[in-house]
């Protein structure tokens, strides 16, 4: 398998090549040249699999510069019962017939993320051994990204964490997470402003190129390839556990950088039976403004809204880049206009064209969520079910219901646990959600970390004394 950029301007490389970059260099983002085939009797083949060899099925059609001994070592050591709290790693639960959850968040920071962050650290790993190369990670999260990456890299050979996070602006849950690593390649930097401070800050470093370069700065934010590849694993794995062979299920997923639903997306263009893809946005919704006009309008920081669903409170979506590409037919020649016209005027409307109406051939659907239907959703969830979702799987629950159709199973994806958002949980129930085993007391542990301004100068003195 080989990979481009969706804006047409990179010479094909292998998965190795591309696993530790960023944005393509010409600005896109990189896609697999096409998206192999399973078909139905390879899919109805994969029943009896466990998730390493599933993952290993998926994956290997990605990978082609990695030896498949390797590969399905680091498959096997990553996918474990101990690590994901289940033998099963993702496990779906019924809750009404017709209605299921796909638990996504056993994992060691409690959010679906580490399912690809988990990997990502041992191919890293692996990838650097192979080149006799050191990264240095640098960052800025507001929560669960910060913690899924550190979580995965922690005493990884070769690679240094920089993370920096709004001095005491993330929930206790989530600080204590953070902070209470002392793995030596671990450094949690507590910046005295807002994440977009933090932001900033990493934009600001990663311009220096020079810099940039001496100190092997790298990142693994949403757009990263193989953390878009690994999710696709368990959409495959959701209809392997309740479907028949040829029967269409949905999913709905909770959606912010459209990294997960890009997953999805990606199941189905390999031909797993999927009828809906459902994007569930809160009020943050240039996502569901998209699939429901065919605008696509990124918003400022004033219209960038805190909301109690935090993780999908973004102004852009990184990942859709990826899908439009599809849309409009993998020609980089229809879609670099676009982002151009996306990096002047701030958006652009594809509305009442026909790449917008080809969107319903690839199976998407939309819906928002406010604070008063997450906090509903969750009430009625405990009520009915006796069962306690967290804030941004309920506004996928909440969406899904106005696409359920009969005789087509709907997924929701669940991409957090309650107990890492233990404020709304509260005030939508009165109770406290219980943290899972092996997490009571994490509040009391001893936390490290180093306060610093918002100074850039500081920061590349702290990244150039600590590697
Ligand atoms: C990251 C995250 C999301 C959004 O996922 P995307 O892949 O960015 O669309 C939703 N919920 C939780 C809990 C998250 O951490």
């Amino acid at each position: 398998m080989r990979y481009l950029s969706t804006r047409g301007g990179m010479p094909a490389a292998g998965f190795a090549e591309i696993l530790l970059g960023g944005l393509a260099p010409d600005g896109g983002l990189v896609v697999p040249e096409h998206y192999p085939r399973i078909d139905t009797a390879t899919l109805s083949g994969w029943r009896g699999l466990d998730y390493p060899a599933l993952a290993f099925e998926i994956l290997s059609r990605y990978v082609g510069d990695i030896e498949p001994v390797v590969l399905r070592d680091v498959v096997s050591r990553t996918y474990t019962p101990e690590v994901f709290g289940t033998p099963d790693i993702t496990p779906v639960e019924r809750l009404e017939p017709g209605l299921f959850l796909l638990r996504l968040s056993n994992g060691p920071t409690l959010a679906f993320k580490d399912l690809a962050m988990q990997l990502l650290g041992n191919l890293f790993e692996y990838q650097l051994g192979r080149e006799g190369r050191q990264l240095n990670i640098l960052g800025a999260t507001s929560g669960d990204t910060g913690s899924a990456a550190e979580y995965a890299m922690r005493g990884k050979r070769g690679v240094r964490v920089f993370m920096l996070s709004p001095d005491g602006r993330m929930s206790a849950f989530q600080r204590a997470q953070m902070f209470s690593l002392h793995d030596e390649n671990i450094f949690n930097i507590a910046i005295d402003g807002v994440f977009d401070d933090c932001q900033d800050l990493v934009k600001a470093v990663s311009s220096d190129l020079a810099f940039k370069r001496r100190h092997a700065i790298g990142t693994v934010n949403s757009i990263n390839w193989a953390r878009v590849v690994a999710q696709v694993v368990y959409y495959f794995k959701a209809w392997l556990a309740i479907a028949e062979d040829g029967q269409p299920v949905s999913f709905c997923v909770p959606s912010g950088n459209f990294g997960n639903v890009l997953a999805g997306h990606i199941a189905r263009m390999m031909g797993l039976p999927i009828a809906k893809l459902v994007v569930a946005t809160n009020e943050n919704d240039v996502l569901d403004e998209f699939f429901r006009t065919g605008r696509y309008r990124v918003r400022g920081a004033a219209e960038t809204y805190s909301t109690s669903s935090p993780s999908m409170d973004i102004s852009k979506a990184s990942n859709f880049e990826r899908f439009v590409f599809d849309l409009l037919g993998r020609d980089p020649g229809r879609l670099a206009p676009l982002w151009e016209r996306l990096a002047l005027e701030g958006g652009f409307d594809i509305g009442g064209t026909d790449a917008f109406a080809a969107i319903a051939g690839f199976g998407f659907a939309s819906g928002r969520s406010t604070h008063a239907d997450r906090m509903r959703t969750i009430r009625d969830l405990r009520e009915r079910c006796g069962m306690l979702v967290d804030t941004h799987t309920a506004d996928g629950l909440f969406v899904a219901q106005g696409y359920r159709e009969e005789g087509v199973p709907m997924i929701c994806l669940e991409t957090a646990l309650p107990a890492k958002f233990a404020d709304a949980i509260r005030e939508a129930t009165g109770v406290d959600p219980e943290p899972p085993a092996g997490f009571a007391g994490l509040e009391q542990r001893v936390q490290r970390y180093v306060r610093m301004p918002a100074d850039v100068a500081m920061l590349k003195n702290y990244i150039a004394a600590h590697c």
